[in-house]
């Protein structure tokens, strides 16, 4: 079972007891629990003012938890819910693959870790779990500050999201109206599968942003001809604009597409992917990794296509 105060300002969840956890009793006691709490350290958490225990309330056989999950973890969930109904307010940071499936019935550390969920009226954020950083410590750093958001995600107001994903033709003009303005910045990314363009994505703000599309998932073209010409003139206006600013990520790549297909770019001021690189030169740089340590919120991706990114994981 855990342990820890009972008023924690983290209830951490791990994976299962370890030899030396099995021998005292106590979790994260070992190695593993060391790193855990030279990770809390440098996040400015007390250990001390944490709640830690595991998914799983046993040792596995030979520590290899695999062969027996999900079943264990469902076995033991009646204890795990019993410590969570005994600190009724405390957020929760979720120790790896296990624990991240076992709460949240989510894949994928490296793509959840650091995203901030909902579970009832909590806060959870799941993070690579100490042990990983023991046999690989490149991402020690970002679990620090993985755990060192967790402390205060209560307070964090995720921000609201007015995002426009199919839009009808009308829907384009009027958010060009409402948000493009000379003399401000825009977040600026376009996806593209072999030659085809799919789509441009604006941001106006951390809030407000549209996804114009070119081609439904069946193959498609999106819009009618006269709707195609709309769509074109006013990207145009928007991408040639030297004032209206644009930030990309791996803007090289796409203005390169967009040249491609006839489009003037002006006004590309910063690239999100270069300045990361410069700022963390070993870390990934993808837009998935920047969305985990920048903004936090669900995994982007899920946003929309839940069920897709489910069975593509399974
Ligand atoms: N690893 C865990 O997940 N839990 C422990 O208690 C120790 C190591």
């Amino acid at each position: 079972m855990g342990e820890g105060s009972p008023f924690p300002d983290l209830f951490l969840i791990g994976e299962a007891p370890g030899a030396n956890e099995a021998n005292t009793g106590r979790p994260f006691c070992g190695g593993a629990g060391r790193v855990l709490s030279a990770l809390l350290g440098s996040a400015g958490v007390n250990r001390n003012n944490c709640f830690v225990t595991n998914l799983v309330k046993c040792r596995p056989p030979a520590n290899h938890l695999g062969p027996y999950m999900p079943a264990a973890g469902q076995h033991c969930r009646q204890y795990l819910d019993q410590e969570l109904t005994e600190h009724p307010n405390a957020n929760l940071v979720l120790l790896g693959d296990v624990a991240l499936q076992g709460v949240l019935n989510k894949k994928s550390i490296m793509k959840h870790r650091g995203c901030v969920y909902e579970f009832g009226t909590r806060r959870v954020m799941p993070t690579i779990h100490p042990a990983a950083l023991m046999r690989d410590p490149k991402m020690w750093n970002v679990v620090v500050s993985d755990l060192s958001y967790a402390r205060t995600m209560a307070r964090h107001q995720l921000p609201e999201q007015r995002f426009v994903i199919e839009p009808i033709i009308g829907e384009i003009g009027t958010w060009f109206e409402k948000h493009v303005h000379r003399g401000k910045t825009y977040f600026v990314d376009i996806e593209t599968s072999g030659q085809a363009l799919c789509c441009i994505g604006i941001a106006a703000n951390e809030s407000d942003a549209i996804c114009i599309p070119f081609w439904h998932r069946d193959g498609s073209f999106y819009w009618n001809t006269e709707e195609s010409m709309i769509v074109v003139e006013c990207m145009n206006k928007f991408l040639a604009d030297p004032e209206l600013y644009k930030v990309m990520q791996n803007g090289v790549f796409d203005t390169s597409v967009l040249e491609g297909f006839g489009f003037e770019i002006n006004g590309w001021i910063a690239d999100t992917m270069l300045m990361h690189h410069l700022a963390y030169s070993e870390l990934k740089h993808s837009l998935a990794f920047l969305h985990s340590i920048y903004v936090r919120g669900a995994y982007y991706k899920d946003m929309f296509h839940a069920e897709k990114d489910e069975e593509e994981e399974s």
